[in-house]
C-alpha cells in the first residue's frame, strides 16, 4: 500500500468529518466515482484522487470499503478479493449524490440576476428525496426566504396539517415550488407577488430535476401557478381541482393553495382540498379510516 495513497485517504477522511462537524450532511460525487468504488480493487481508478501515474498502486480494499461505506456493525471486515456493492445502495448514493449536486447548483444560481440580490436564501426543497409524494407550490414568501424553506410560514403550517391529517408527516413527503427564489417586491416592505412566465421558464429546469431525481408516484399541485409551471395549463384551478392530470407520465393531482384556504374559510372549499387529498391517498394505496372520510363534511 503506497504511502501517497494513506495520506490522500487520511487527507480525505480528514476533509469530511470537517464537513460533518461543520453540519454538512451531502457531499456531491460524480456518478463515475461511485461506480469506480463500486469496482474490483484493482480497476479502481485512482485517477480519481489525482495520485500521480508511477506512484499508483492497487487500493486496499478493505480499508476503503470501510473509509467510504462504513460498517453499521464494529465488526472486523472480511478480507474479500473484490468491493461488492449491491446495485441497490449504489443507485441510493448516486440518487443522494446528484441531489446533492442538483441542490448546490440551485442554491448558487444567479439566473435571475433581480431575485438572486433581493434573495436572503435560495428555498430549494425539504423533504425526503425518496417521497411517494410530492407537493409543488408557486414561490418562496418572506418567511420561507428567512428560513431558506418552503411552506413554513401560514400557507406552510396549514399545509402540514393536511400531511398530517392523511396520516403522513411533513418528513415523509417532499415539498417543492415552482420558483427556487422569493419574488422580488421592489419597493414594499411585505406583500409576495406571482412569479412572472420567464422567472418560472429560468427556474422550472430545478424543479424537473427534482422530480426526475425523487420520481415520486404522485404530485400534487398547490394552486394554479403550480399547474401551469408543471403542465404549461392555465385553466382556472377552479375548473382543474380534483381532476387527475399527467405529469411525465406521473399522476398529478390540481388543488387549491393553502394559501387561499386561508383567505376563504368555508368548510366546502376545505372539504373539496380534502377529497383530493383522499383520492391521492387512494393512488397511493393508503386506507382511509371512516373518520378520515368524514372530514369536513357539515354535521
Ligand atoms: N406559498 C408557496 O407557494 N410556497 C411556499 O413555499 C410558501 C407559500
Amino acid at each position: 500500500m503506497s504511502a501517497d495513497y494513506n495520506q490522500l485517504l487520511d487527507a480525505t477522511i480528514q476533509h469530511l468529518e470537517g464537513l460533518k462537524a461543520r453540519d454538512v450532511r451531502h457531499v456531491a460525487v460524480a456518478p463515475e466515482t461511485l461506480r469506480a468504488l463500486a469496482q474490483p480493487a484493482a480497476k479502481f481508478p485512482i485517477s480519481n484522487f489525482q495520485t500521480p501515474i508511477e506512484k499508483r498502486s492497487a487500493p486496499p480494499a478493505a480499508k476503503f470499503e470501510a473509509a467510504i461505506f462504513p460498517p453499521t456493525e464494529k465488526t472486523v471486515a472480511p478480507v474479500q478479493p473484490e468491493i461488492t456493492v449491491s446495485a441497490e445502495p449504489q443507485s441510493a448514493m448516486e440518487k443522494s449524490a446528484a441531489f446533492a449536486a442538483l441542490r448546490e447548483r440551485a442554491l448558487a444560481c444567479v439566473k435571475c440576476p433581480h431575485l438572486a440580490s433581493s434573495r436572503k436564501n435560495v428555498v430549494f426543497g425539504v423533504g425526503s428525496i425518496d417521497a411517494q409524494l410530492m407537493f409543488v407550490g408557486e414561490a418562496p414568501g418572506a418567511d420561507e426566504d428567512e428560513q431558506g424553506e418552503p411552506f413554513v410560514g401560514n400557507a406552510g403550517q396549514l399545509l402540514t396539517k393536511i400531511i398530517q391529517a392523511t396520516g403522513l408527516k411533513r418528513e415523509d413527503v417532499y415539498i417543492a415550488n415552482i420558483l427556487k427564489c422569493r419574488p422580488d417586491t421592489p419597493g414594499q416592505s411585505a406583500g409576495n407577488r406571482k412569479p412572472t412566465p420567464d422567472e418560472m421558464a429560468t427556474c422550472i429546469p430545478y424543479l424537473h430535476e427534482q422530480i426526475d431525481l425523487i420520481r415520486p408516484k404522485v404530485i400534487v399541485a398547490l394552486g394554479a401557478t403550480a399547474v401551469e409551471g408543471l403542465l404549461g395549463k392555465t385553466i382556472g384551478i377552479t375548473k382543474l381541482r380534483g381532476n387527475w392530470q399527467t405529469y411525465r407520465g406521473t399522476p398529478l393531482m390540481p388543488t387549491y393553495h393553502p394559501a387561499y384556504l386561508l383567505r376563504n374559510q368555508a368548510m366546502s372549499e376545505k372539504r373539496k382540498v380534502w377529497e383530493d387529498m383522499l383520492a391521492v391517498m387512494e393512488k397511493l394505496g393508503m386506507p382511509a379510516s371512516e373518520k378520515q372520510r368524514n372530514y369536513f363534511l357539515k354535521a
